[in-house]
């Protein structure tokens, strides 16, 4: 096996908070172990049009409490192309890298994958995604910072809720997956939660409302995961308004702004064990799998699983949540 000695580390997909704090520790771990490290702008882009960047120690200085990601993001559908990766892969191997870290979602391993698969690269990804939707971590980097926007933003909005008697529906992110729906449900006492993971019947819903509204309830919140099957916050809003046309409703949708932002010290924690332990896992000789953080303990799994299985919501604190809000 040819001996490590530049690592290569891009993030791309969608951009995550606590991204920078990742790419960080891969800098300072590959520095410590001896190695020099390039970072690939814009993603596999990057790699296709020569965006090279050589990162020292003193480059990723003060980058840990930074949202997004200072070495950008983006999607590059070529890649889905055999050719493209060739090219990338040239540009690679003239680059005189010798491992890559990618940092990103599925769609990111998937393309890291066939790096490994086609050329024999040797790659870790590391999991950064505001969804938490990756099967073989418990956590992904930017989702406790996602969750802690979006928690805030239904505090404020509780209060006008309170204030004028309004059921307010709040539209969180998350693609298909409800867990940034879930923990903001449970962290700011919604009236109800509404994921894809669990069927929805608005009959029941509006029947709660009503229960509530009886015990002299003043507001409520319904949290609605985007991937939400009886549609957007607006279309569940305009179907529980059919049924309960005296009730005062609203629609937020909370979009980019949970993307972004300074990431939580959970985040920070997060991404610099991960970013270290993929460095380690690439000396280690390891390849073709995602670093993760599975009971506080750093676990490894095969890209394709971590791409093809599902993560699992939690449904036991889909019933405390319910529970707590009666
Ligand atoms: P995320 O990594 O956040 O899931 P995307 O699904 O947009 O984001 O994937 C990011 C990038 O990964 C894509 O723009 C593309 O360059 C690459 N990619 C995604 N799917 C594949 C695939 N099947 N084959 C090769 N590359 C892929």
């Amino acid at each position: 096996m040819k001996k490590i000695k530049t690592i290569g580390v891009l993030t791309s997909g969608g951009d995550a908070p606590g991204m920078n704090a990742a790419i960080r520790a891969v800098v300072r771990t590959s520095t410590y172990h001896g190695c020099h490290v390039l970072g690939i702008q814009r993603g596999f882009t990057g790699l296709l049009e020569n965006l090279f960047i050589p990162l020292q120690n003193h480059s990723v200085a003060q980058k840990i409490s930074l949202g997004g990601t200072f070495l950008k993001s983006s999607r590059c559908p070529e890649f889905k192309t055999r050719k493209a990766r060739s090219a990338a892969w040239q540009n690679i191997q003239l680059q005189g890298i010798d491992a890559l870290v990618v940092i990103g979602g599925d769609g990111s391993f998937r393309g890291a994958d066939l790096l490994v698969k086609e050329f024999g690269l040797p790659v870790i990804g590391v999991p950064g995604t505001i969804d938490n939707d990756i099967y073989g971590t418990d956590y992904t980097i930017g989702f406790d910072t996602a969750v802690n926007t979006a928690v805030q933003a239904v505090d404020k909005l509780r209060d006008t809720a309170d204030s004028h008697n309004m059921v307010f529906f709040v539209e969180v992110m998350g693609r298909d997956a409800g867990f940034i729906a879930l923990n903001t449900s449970i962290s700011t006492g919604a009236e109800a939660t509404m994921i894809p993971e669990v069927q929805t019947d608005i009959g029941k819903l509006c029947e709660y409302l009503e229960l509530e509204r009886r015990k002299n309830k003043t507001s409520g919140i319904i949290i609605v995961a985007e991937g939400e099957e009886q549609g957007s916050a607006s279309a569940v809003a305009a179907k529980v308004k059919e049924r309960l046309p005296n009730y005062e409703t609203r629609v937020t949708t909370l979009g980019h702004v949970q993307r972004g932002g300074s990431p939580t010290a959970n985040d920070r924690v997060l991404a610099s064990i991960l970013g270290h332990d993929a460095v380690v896992a690439l000396l280690d000789g390891k390849t073709g799998m995602m670093v993760g953080v599975v009971n506080n303990q750093t676990v490894f799994t095969p890209f394709h699983e971590a791409y093809s299985r599902h993560r699992e919501i939690n449904k036991r604190w889909v019933n405390i949540a319910y529970i707590l809000s009666l």
